[in-house]
């Protein structure tokens, strides 16, 4: 079979071809390319951590503790390990080792609730009453009926964009053919796609296709998505601390995350400022046309946050803005599967505002069941998760999830 059919030159079409040059396709391409044995494409309408893309953000938490849920924990693990080692291969800085802080309103929440697979899975973490919080980062407030913290000394922030842009870059220096094109599925045969098809008409062929669109990826399959994937308007801040004030950098603070309150955040980075977000839904939003313009209720609210548990920082002035959005999935568990007509394409997504950090080992798994493994043999019953349907609504990954259930049905 030939792609790029209509250009000048005519090649070999690849053994697979992935759409989306976001974390989670650029880490399946990357790594189905180094693995050799296999020819492999990687197509994006704008390119690699391009400003609509919702890895395209500067930065990411990576953390361990998912509650009870051990699949996640043990995957962030391993996709921290395989972050580090291609920074470190690639002589780029890609993890910053600021730790991360849980803060606990009730003794029976989600930070609790992952003592049990923190320890199953052997991942280091502290306890801390809020005096002892108090003692040792002075700068956080903890009068506000906050009863415990746990402290994750070996997670932190990830460089999101420029990851994607690194894992590019290595593909393509490895023999991988990244080209920059918005494409849609074209002919069917027998149960297998020949095709994707970008707008000017050019013909994409394979064997297998991985299509990694993101938020993108309801719109391409509206039938079928629409009910499984919300895209919603998710506003980021940034605020500025006082010059010569290095109590907000990544050197004297840990990233953290207050789920009760909704709330989580990242201290300044090199030049940064420092970042906080809800982690609650904002409206319905178009990936591709949506206007990236922050609501200023945002600014408000985060100001609020900010008085009630970084008070030095309550009026510091909003140095940047961001536009991001969750493609989230009903229940909060990611897509990994196989289309339901065509058995050579494989739907993957629905990182659901916690997908960055497990793409090297979402990437591992595909790739394991591209090569023919079933489901169940890598991670047992828990990988039925991640299938298209059934879903729950608010069955599972995150706290959010209550309120995804009471939200659902407004979609
Ligand atoms: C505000 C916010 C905070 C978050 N915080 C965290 C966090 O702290 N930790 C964490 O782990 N996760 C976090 N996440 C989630 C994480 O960012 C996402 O799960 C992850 O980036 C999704 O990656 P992706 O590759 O699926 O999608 P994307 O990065 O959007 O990539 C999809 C790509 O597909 C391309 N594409 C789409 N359609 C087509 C087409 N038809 N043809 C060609 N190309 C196409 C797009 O151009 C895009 O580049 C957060 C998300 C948000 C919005």
């Amino acid at each position: 079979m030939l792609h790029g059919a209509g250009a000048l030159t005519r090649s070999r079409a690849p053994d697979l071809l992935v759409v989306g040059a976001g974390v989670m396709g650029g880490w399946t391409a990357y790594l189905a390319q180094v693995g050799g044995g296999r020819s492999v494409t990687l197509l994006d309408a704008w390119g690699a951590g391009h400003a609509r893309s919702t890895s395209g953000d500067e930065t990411r938490i990576t953390r361990a503790a998912h509650g009870s849920d051990r699949l996640y924990t043990r995957w962030s693990r391993r996709s921290l390990e395989r972050w580090k080692r291609f920074g470190a291969e690639h002589g780029i800085e890609l993890f910053v080792p600021s730790g991360v802080l849980w803060f606990a309103h009730r003794d029976d929440g989600f930070e609790a609730a992952s003592i049990p697979a923190l320890d199953a899975e052997g991942v280091p973490y502290e306890r801390l009453r809020p005096d002892e919080l108090r003692d040792r980062w002075p700068q956080i407030r903890i009068d506000d009926g906050l009863r415990t913290c746990l402290y994750e000394p070996e997670a932190g922030a990830l460089l999101a964009r420029r990851g994607c842009l690194a894992l590019t870059a290595a593909f393509t220096t490895s023999g991988g053919s990244f080209h920059r094109a918005a494409v849609r599925p074209g002919r069917a045969r027998g149960g297998r796609l020949l095709e994707v098809r970008d707008g000017s008409g050019r013909i994409w062929s394979a064997g297998t296709f991985v299509l990694a669109a993101g938020p993108w990826l309801p719109g391409l399959f509206p039938e079928l998505l629409g009910r499984v994937i919300r895209v919603t308007k998710q506003d980021v801040i940034h605020v500025g601390p006082t010059a010569g004030d290095g109590r907000f950098h990544a050197t004297a603070l840990p990233a953290w995350c207050d789920f009760d309150a909704a709330y989580y955040g990242i201290p300044a980075i090199d030049g940064g400022g420092f970042k906080l977000a809800p982690d609650r839904y904002g409206p319905l939003f178009d990936p591709s046309n949506g206007e990236r313009v922050v609501d200023p209720d945002s600014i408000r609210l985060a100001r609020a946050y900010l008085r009630r548990r970084f008070p030095d920082l309550a009026w510091a002035p909003v140095v940047e803005t961001r536009v991001c959005q969750y493609e989230a999935t009903v229940d909060g568990h990611f897509l990994i599967d196989r289309h339901p007509d065509w058995n050579n394409v494989w739907l993957v997504g629905g990182g659901s505002g916690h997908g960055f950090k497990h793409a090297p080992r979402i990437g591992e798994y595909l790739l394991a069941r591209l090569d023919g493994a079933a489901e169940g043999e890598q991670d047992g019953p828990d990988e039925a998760r991640f299938r298209i349907a059934p879903r729950v609504p608010g069955s599972a990954a995150r706290t959010a999830g209550d309120e995804m259930a009471r939200t659902w049905d407004l979609f």
